[in-house]
């Protein structure tokens, strides 16, 4: 197997527990909340591992469980020069004592841009692959030629999102009523490929409502996604969805993704300056920006318990240089 990367990476003594600890939940307090007479909490996932947080761990969590269960050595996955699947994969899989290949959407730009060199000093192997080709990455056709090439690694695809994935995600629910034993009306998360949202619809009752922010432009694509992971799941066939418990925000996506504008920056700076963390320009910014439009608008009525998502990402903000 000519790609067999080094051993470089197996000084790490690999841990075996995939358990970390719950992540916290906070409460936000301002004028603008009491005004509209809404309590928002924000789970925060940013700061369940300073390397591997955020949505990415609960996406990876039951992957790599099962990739180890299975025995594989190596995961191979797919993403752009700035995304945070791949850093996560990368810092998620040297901490676990995997292998790790990155499939890289593009041209190699040389100095490597600071999440692919992250992603290399954890021992990933980077190999670039032009946009045609990297547009096949679900063909089966495609994957199993990479298999040829790269021996029997564990896929993962872009964004970590398959089933596995919603278990993961779906936890993020369970650790509110189990552990918090907060109660809450609604669920907000921030959209890319939809399968955080399906987990949380899976998770949810039917009397509570999950609502995705879309990052991207054409939300209309990403509720089709979201029916497509539920029905995988299993439970989209089973369950009685006619009452629909989750809906995509689409008017939030400042034009398309990993667009941003001055607007969306200052509502980021407000927003730390006034609740001491911060945002994503990608994804949580962007949520909180639609959610707190939609608070401001009148759109929950008084009373209503709103638990906010923050799925990580800040890595991603050193490609807009913030
Ligand atoms: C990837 C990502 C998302 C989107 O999650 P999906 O499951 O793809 O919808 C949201 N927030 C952050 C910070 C992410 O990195």
């Amino acid at each position: 197997m000519p790609h067999t990367p080094s051993s470089a990476n197996k000084v790490f003594q690999p841990a075996s527990s995939t358990e970390l600890a719950d992540s916290p939940l906070q409460q936000l307090h301002s004028q603008l909340l009491d005004d509209a007479a809404v309590e928002l909490y924000v789970k925060r996932d940013d700061l369940i591992h300073p390397q591997f947080g955020g949505n990415k761990w609960r996406k990876l969590k039951y992957n790599l469980i099962h990739a180890r269960e299975k025995q594989y050595d190596t995961l191979l996955t797919f993403g752009g020069a700035w995304s945070n699947h791949i850093y996560a994969t990368a810092a998620a899989a040297r901490h676990f004592g995997f292998n790790s290949i990155g499939m890289i959407r593009g041209e190699e730009h040389t100095p490597l841009n600071t999440t692919l060199s992250f992603a290399k000093s954890c021992g990933m192997q980077l190999h670039y692959v032009d946009r045609a080709r990297y547009r096949q990455k679900h063909q089966p056709e495609y994957l199993k030629k990479i298999k040829q090439e790269f021996g029997d690694v564990y896929l993962l695809p872009e964004g970590g999102s398959n089933e596995l994935a919603l278990k993961g995600c779906e936890e993020i629910i369970h650790e509110i009523n189990d552990e918090s034993g907060q109660k809450f009306d609604v669920i907000c998360c921030a959209s890319g490929t939809g399968a955080t949202l399906a987990g949380l619809a899976n998770a949810i009752t039917d009397s509570q409502l999950a609502i995705g922010f879309s990052a991207l432009k054409g939300g209309a694509f990403l509720s089709h996604e979201v029916i497509k992971y539920l029905n995988s799941s299993g439970l989209g066939a089973s369950t009685d969805r006619s009452k629909k418990n989750w809906q995509i925000e689409q008017d939030f996506h400042f034009g398309g993704y990993a667009k941003i504008d001055e607007e969306l920056l200052s509502f980021m700076k407000q927003f730390q300056a006034q609740y001491g963390f911060e945002l994503d320009a990608v994804y949580t910014g962007k949520m909180f920006f639609g959610l707190f439009h939609l608070i401001e608008s009148g759109y929950f009525k008084p009373g209503t318990i709103i638990i906010a998502i923050h799925s990580g990402g800040l890595q991603g903000n050193k490609g807009f240089n913030l």
